[in-house]
């Protein structure tokens, strides 16, 4: 699961991995960019426990923690106007040493729960212009009881959503999970636009088992896009990128984001700086390596939400932290009514016009081999199959 009961976010790998893992290892060798790109986001690394007095367990908040009918509202966040998420599950089928919901509570909802998550988002006022609702976790997919739960209360309960939205890594960690079964549920709201995000970093992800399974979401008529972080290491490289977003293209799946790796503990050697992220950003968006409609926007996840760079959205650098001031769109009054239980970070500031300006830390350039943070690192040797906790759908 992505989550902590201990602070310890603890090495899941699926067996999948593994022997994709092991493949790599006998083919390219563990120096490889290929073993690297995949041994740097799912083995745990020792200096992640190096942890400085600034970083933090939590990115962002957004949970509300209201009350609903007389029960307490679990599983549900809102940063914006248009769209609420739901949690059913914080189970994954694998860890992301990168993953932001790292250090977040472990919880799986109960039934009741989905349903009345689905209730207020349909009857609440301050639900009143929500139409877009994010199934995430954890990973749904790992859940299909509870996704068809939460399809089934959506439809009765919440009519106003017309947009289903589902974040999963399913498809590139555990392909075989997308069975007849799970499509089923994705097929069974046909009024309902159903969106798929996955999220997938580097070219060799693209197993052919993924890229069948990505065929079978399709199928449904879903649509498939990708948001995906900047991974010093794995793919900080322009040749990387693009033939990422080729394979994207060829496999249907939509660009979204591209996010510069989150501010967070433990995650200093997975963090590129700001501006080599933006430089990036750039070179694919004017390149001709691949089609305009699979490129991406570039965009930082702050303690308020996200923010695209564009030319003038850094307005100041604070070097005594490493830190940028960034201009958002967003207004503190329209925040607390969306979310009537969000605070105001100790990062903002209200510019004149009212908007909400944040600080963000920024990351740093080091190559890994000027860390020396990275030998030979080799496999954890505990092959722990499928997660013991994983809920079975
Ligand atoms: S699958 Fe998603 S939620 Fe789970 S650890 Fe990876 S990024 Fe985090």
């Amino acid at each position: 699961m992505a989550g902590t009961k201990t602070g310890d976010f603890i090495e899941l790998i699926t067996p999948f991995l593994r022997r994709k893992m092991s493949e790599l290892e006998q083919r390219c060798g563990m120096n490889s960019a290929e073993w690297r790109a995949i041994a740097l986001q799912y083995v745990k690394n020792p200096v992640e426990a190096a942890v400085s007095p600034q970083e933090r367990r939590r990115h962002y908040e957004s949970e509300i923690h209201l009350q609903f009918d007389g029960k307490p509202l679990a599983g549900v966040e809102r940063l914006y106007r248009r769209t609420v998420l739901l949690e059913p599950t914080t189970v994954c089928a694998a860890h992301c040493r990168w993953c932001l919901r790292g250090q977040y509570p472990v919880r799986t909802l109960r039934e009741e729960e989905i349903i009345n998550a689905a209730r207020y988002f349909g009857e609440a006022e301050e639900c009143a212009g929500v139409d877009e609702v994010l199934i995430t976790g954890g990973d749904p997919l790992m859940a299909p009881k509870l996704l068809r739960t939460a399809f089934e209360a959506l439809a009765v309960r919440a009519p106003n959503i017309r947009t289903i939205r589902i974040g999963t890594r399913v498809p590139f960690q555990d392909p075989e999970r997308i069975n007849d079964n799970l499509l089923s549920v994705l097929t069974s709201l046909p009024d309902r636009r159903i969106e798929i995000g996955v999220n997938v970093n580097h070219p060799i992800e693209f197993w052919p088992e993924s890229r069948a399974a990505i065929a079978r979401l399709k199928s449904t008529g879903a649509t498939i896009y990708n948001q995906h972080p900047l991974l010093k290491g794995v793919n900080d490289d322009l040749t990387v990128l693009a033939e990422l977003y080729s394979l994207m293209r060829e496999n249907g799946i939509e660009a979204h984001y591209l996010f510069h790796a989150i501010p967070m503990q433990g995650m200093r050697h997975h963090r590129t700086s700001v501006k080599k992220g933006a430089e990036l950003a750039m070179r694919l968006s004017a390149s001709g390596e691949f089609s305009g409609r699979a490129k991406p926007h570039y965009a930082l996840m702050t303690d308020i939400g996200k923010i695209v760079l564009y030319e003038g959205t850094i307005i100041a650098r604070r070097p005594s932290d490493n830190s940028l001031l960034l201009r958002s769109g967003y207004r503190l009054e329209d925040r607390m009514r969306w979310n009537p239980s969000w605070r105001m970070p100790a990062s903002v500031e209200i510019d004149e016009e009212g908007f909400m300006c944040v600080w963000y830390k920024d990351g740093e350039d080091e190559a890994w081999s000027e860390l020396g943070l990275w030998g030979n690192l080799p496999l954890a040797s505990n092959d722990i199959g499928p997660p013991a906790n994983s809920v079975a759908g």
